[in-house]
């Protein structure tokens, strides 16, 4: 059979990194991401750095990497896990090989070092690692295989952000000299989607699964209503841009920007030509985009256009570029970055600024949050989640207070316009969790037990309750400890 340990994502969001041990004696991880905010590597010492990437755990027994998304959450452990010495497969989905080497390779440049010629070593030596996987694929894993036991994985669309996908793994056992074989079914949601967010198709949903281990980021919450959610950002920017200023939107470089890009593309798509006027959303206000590594992933979100949903299909059909339009202007260099934020600190003139990172935790936005928050004029917009410890959680809380933060040790007064704009995350809500746990309507409970990671608290345990009360006979497991490894009841 098998057991489970979660070596991040336990006590928070992120981290996430999980390895299902066989007892064949060989094991495999799913993702290795990076710790922000308050969360750290268990047991690790103060150095910031080393608190958010170092490997804690034993990987001698590792056989195999796969990956559920290209998220930093999800990903950013990777280069330590090989220097630690793992030498195996990376398996992900097409999109994610693609767009993995340039996620590792801006997280170690922003974060790490600034040597081309080490990170060209890591990022070249990952990329001889990928094993691309199509959707809804069987893949055997032949690195698992051993006495007896087997692994076959199947990775299907997740509806989180481009490539992204939840694992089913389907292990197969046969006991010594016994001709009958035992299969049992683990699946590793990753992160999923919310249902009706654009551009990507919904979560496939689950068939059935002996084990599910499943995110629970907004366990304890249900979005507002996502069909009037453009309508919504529309209303709210033409609000912040009514005292001029500058509407500073903090996403993550990957998903959460082309969203807004595609969203905002509608917005001016559907401006009246009449419309006009300095306190109004207007075709004369520019969205910037200020990220090198957005600007190349909303490259890519373009060119793979094959996997967006239906709806954005349609827009390329009728000559739309949902992805480009005319305000839209994208920030590369670094001094263009400093020019920017002292222009609009001098001139307050309106612009819609979206920059990384999404939860403040380093990134552009720092900067134009220490030169602008102090600035009634300005406008923060949230429009993602926001972890324990992040300056996105200090802004969002003490923001409508009036109160102050420490951006990079520098004391920040709030005088900026704080919003959080609900119904507007990648992640699946209490209704999607439990819909995605069900499965669709018909089958009768097909998931036996549900491990609960990558979730707050009470996130974990209020999706906990509402599992025990509509699906009668699960059993719903809360990991506490890192590093914890069991295994679960099976009959
Ligand atoms: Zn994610
Ligand atoms: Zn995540």
């Amino acid at each position: 059979m098998f057991s489970l340990a979660h070596h991040g994502a336990v006590t928070g969001v992120t981290g996430s990194c999980h390895q299902l041990l066989l007892d064949n004696g060989h094991s495999l991880l799913v993702d290795c991401g990076m710790f922000q905010g308050a969360e750290a590597t268990p047991g690790a010492d103060a150095d910031s750095l080393e608190r958010r990437t170092q490997i804690t755990f034993d990987i001698s027994s590792v056989r195999a990497l796969l990956v559920t998304h290209c998220h930093i959450d999800h990903v950013g452990r990777l280069p330590w896990l090989l220097a630690a010495g793992f030498d195996g497969p990376v398996y992900a989905s097409r999109a994610t090989c693609e767009l993995l080497p340039l996620v590792i390779e801006d997280a170690l440049k922003v974060g790490v070092t600034r040597d081309a010629g080490l990170i060209n070593q890591v990022v070249g030596r990952l990329k001889t690692m990928l094993r691309p996987v199509d959707y809804g694929a069987a893949v055997p894993l032949p690195e698992l295989d051993q006495n007896g036991q087997s692994v076959t994985a199947c990775f299907k669309p997740a509806g989180h952000i481009l490539g992204s996908a939840y694992i089913e793994l389907t292990i197969t056992s046969s006991a010594s000299g016994a001709i009958e074989q035992v299969s049992q079914k683990v699946v590793f949601s990753g992160d999923l989607g919310a249902r009706d967010t654009p551009l990507l198709p919904d979560p496939e949903p689950l068939v059935s699964a002996d084990v599910l281990v499943l995110e629970s980021t907004y366990g304890d919450k249900n979005h507002g209503d996502r069909r009037n959610r453009r309508a919504r950002l529309e209303s709210a920017l033409k609000r912040c841009l009514t005292n001029a200023g500058t509407v500073l939107i903090p996403a993550f470089s990957i998903g959460r920007t082309q969203e807004l890009l595609y969203e905002l593309e509608d917005i001016f798509h559907h401006l009246p030509e009449s419309s006009g006027g300095r306190s109004g959303l207007t075709d004369a206000v520019d969205v910037v985009v200020d990220s090198p590594l957005a600007a190349r992933f909303t490259g890519h979100y373009r060119r793979l256009s094959e996997y967006w949903d239906a709806e954005a299909r349609q827009r390329l059909v009728t000559g739309r570029h949902p992805l480009s339009f005319d305000q839209l202007l994208t920030i590369e260099s670094h001094q263009d970055h400093m020019n920017a934020v002292g222009y609009l600190r001098r001139t307050g003139r309106p612009a819609i600024m979206i920059a990384a990172s999404g939860m403040c935790a380093g990134g552009r936005i720092v900067n134009y949050l220490k030169a602008l928050l102090a600035d009634e004029r300005t406008d923060v917009l949230f429009v993602g989640y926001q972890a324990r410890g992040t300056l996105g959680r200090d802004i969002q809380h003490w923001g409508p207070k009036g109160g102050y933060v420490f951006v990079d040790g520098q004391k920040v007064n709030i005088a900026a316009n704080v919003e959080t704009l609900s119904g507007y995350s990648a992640h699946a809500d209490q209704d999607d969790l439990l819909a995605f746990a069900k499965g669709p309507s018909g089958h009768s409970s097909p998931v036996r037990h549900v491990v609960l990671v990558h979730g707050d608290d009470d996130a974990k345990q209020q999706l906990k309750l509402v599992l025990e009360r509509e699906m009668p006979g699960v059993d719903v497991v809360v990991p506490a400890t890192p590093h914890e490894s069991y295994r679960l009841p099976l009959v």
